[in-house]
């Protein structure tokens, strides 16, 4: 696989052409951004964490039956995946309060759901990621009603299946956030990234912050929270 021009730099990833028209490849950096790019920064071996462990979540979920938009892993930092048209809705699942939740509705972090929630909010930065709806974003045209309903099936199961597996490995999975992408037939693949960047996990005993939530809350040992991840999901 020839990697061939930039098509994009976002926040923390750049993507790259190559020459299958079908397929791009996306390369992780260490730069983070939080509070709607309002702070910046770096964690150090950042891209390698969520680059092996996003690559590694996806296998599983695909043997679970969520179609993903993984291929293979090229090095720590780049994995070649599926070219897709990104859906424009961040897909928001919860399991505790935390977060934008927690402060949207007056509550303290760390109330367990019977039943985990979803949400969406429309990807814009311009509008700083509006909360939309199902009736929003199908009268919008940024997802057909079937669309959303496989979103919202496979969100699910995405959930169930890193659930379990991360309470395995003594960590509770508070909340994260998915993005679908389009294949060029139209299909609905899992796209973006799963890490400590679109995650919250807490450890299962101490309910210590393993997440980006250490660099958004300037709560120190940021690289560590990413290297304990690693060191859990890969034993290293
Ligand atoms: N999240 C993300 N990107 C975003 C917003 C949220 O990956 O642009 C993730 C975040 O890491 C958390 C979950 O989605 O795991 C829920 O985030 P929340 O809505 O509580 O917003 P935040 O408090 O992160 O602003």
């Amino acid at each position: 696989m020839e990697k061939r021009e930039q098509l994009y730099e976002g926040k923390a990833k750049k993507v790259f052409a190559t020459d299958d028209p079908e397929k791009v490849i996306v390369s992780y950096k260490d730069d983070a951004t939080a509070f709607d790019g309002l702070k910046k920064g770096t964690i150090a071996g950042k891209g390698v964490v969520n680059n092996r462990m996003s690559n590694f979540l996806m296998q599983i979920l695909e043997k679970n039956g969520v179609p993903t938009h993984f291929v293979e892993e090229l090095s720590d930092r780049e994995t070649v995946v599926k070219k897709v048209e990104i859906v424009k809705l961040e897909v928001i699942i919860r399991n505790i309060s935390a977060g934008s939740f927690a402060k949207r509705f007056g509550v303290e972090e760390g109330i367990v759901f019977d039943e985990p929630t979803i949400e969406f909010s429309y990807k814009n930065d311009d509008l700083h990621d509006p909360l939309m709806n199902a009736y929003h974003a199908i009268a919008l045209k940024v997802a057909t009603r079937e669309e959303i309903e496989q979103i919202k099936a496979y969100a699910f199961k995405v959930n169930e299946v890193m659930k379990a597996y991360f309470l395995k490995l003594g960590v509770k999975l508070v909340d994260f956030k998915l993005e679908f992408g389009r294949l060029s037939d139209g299909t609905v693949v899992l796209a973006d990234e799963i890490s400590p960047d679109t995650c919250r996990f807490w450890d299962a005993e101490t309910n210590e912050k393993l997440d980006k939530d250490r660099f958004r809350r300037d709560l120190g040992n940021v690289e560590d929270a990413y290297a304990e991840m690693m060191r859990r999901v890969f034993g290293e």
